[in-house]
């Protein structure tokens, strides 16, 4: 046989394997979610927001393959039962996806003024969370020798300087740096260890920079495409959920310690000599 037939995939790129995800209840991990199942994954959603989580179970009526979990990541506790009904209601648990996240909306963008309260909030969701749902789910998979994946969502931010809020930045950072460190550990199990990190996508967590209505999300996009390297694309969280399913699936099987930026490019182009260019010529 070929190589390239020993190569071909199922069109069901996640059947029989069993996802968690963090922040599954509204952007990025609810794209994720309804990728992952319709992949043939068992989904569990686990988040704080227990009536949009719950209603994406409702709304996908697949009990058996669907459940929502209130899980608070920065709760070691939530996290420990989150991975084990896992375990209890589907057997095992081969993909856990550290997605939950936040802005501060008390957040700034100035070192003089950022509140360490603040600082140490972001931390607790957004890098304690994700250390938690690393460690209960290599709890599991370690003993049961489930050659599993670890996910994160990071951030575009982690690439590039001066986008966005410190907190947040040094959150981020932290998950990219803690994916892999802990992907060079989990190795010798067979466990690889990934992150995504999109540019910004319009999401609830948008409105923590001011952008509620519809209209002030397609304004979002619109500027975010124009600052973007790549032209005549907006980046949606189906983008990110697809970057994603990449990685959970086995085609990213040799795929560890990545930090797959779905960015367009815009954290390796740096513009400033071509606008300085642009204006001699003027
Ligand atoms: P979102 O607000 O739509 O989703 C975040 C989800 O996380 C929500 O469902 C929220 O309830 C959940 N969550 C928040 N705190 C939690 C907690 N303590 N425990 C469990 N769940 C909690 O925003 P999103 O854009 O889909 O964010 C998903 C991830 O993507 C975040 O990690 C975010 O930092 C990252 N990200 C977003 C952007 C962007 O521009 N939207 C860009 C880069 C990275």
């Amino acid at each position: 046989m070929g190589s390239c037939q020993q190569l071909s995939f199922s069109h069901k790129r996640l059947e029989g394997k069993v996802a968690i995800i963090t922040g599954g209840a509204s952007g990025i991990g609810e794209r994720a979610v309804r990728l992952f199942w319709s992949h043939g994954a068992k989904v569990i959603i686990a988040d704080i927001q227990d009536a949009l989580g719950q209603a994406i179970c409702d709304q996908l009526k697949d009990p058996q393959h669907v459940a929502y979990v209130h899980c608070d990541v920065s709760e070691e506790e939530d996290v420990r039962k989150a991975v084990d009904l896992a375990v209890e209601k589907f057997g095992r648990l081969d993909i856990m996806y550290n997605n939950a996240g936040v802005i501060d909306l008390a957040g700034t963008t100035s070192i003089l003024t950022l509140e360490k309260e603040v600082l140490e909030r972001t931390l607790r969701v957004n890098l304690v969370g994700a250390f938690l749902g690393t460690k209960h789910a290599a709890r599991v998979m370690v003993p049961l020798r489930i050659k599993g994946c670890i996910l994160f969502t990071g951030s575009a931010t982690a690439s590039i300087a001066c986008m966005t809020e410190h907190a947040y930045v040094a959150s981020k950072r932290g998950i990219l740096g803690l994916a892999q460190n802990v992907a060079a550990e989990l190795g010798r199990y067979g466990i690889r260890v990934n992150c995504v990190s999109p540019y910004a996508v319009a999401t609830n967590i948008t409105k923590a920079a001011g952008v509620v209505t519809d209209d002030e999300a397609a304004e979002l996009e619109s500027f975010m495409s124009d600052a973007g390297n790549l032209k005549g694309a907006v980046l949606k969280p189906e983008d990110v959920a697809r970057a994603a399913l990449f990685l959970a699936s086995d085609e990213a099987g040799y795929v560890s310690g990545l930090n797959l930026v779905v960015d367009g490019g815009f954290s390796i182009s740096n513009p400033s000599v071509t606008m300085k260019l642009s204006q001699l010529d003027e």
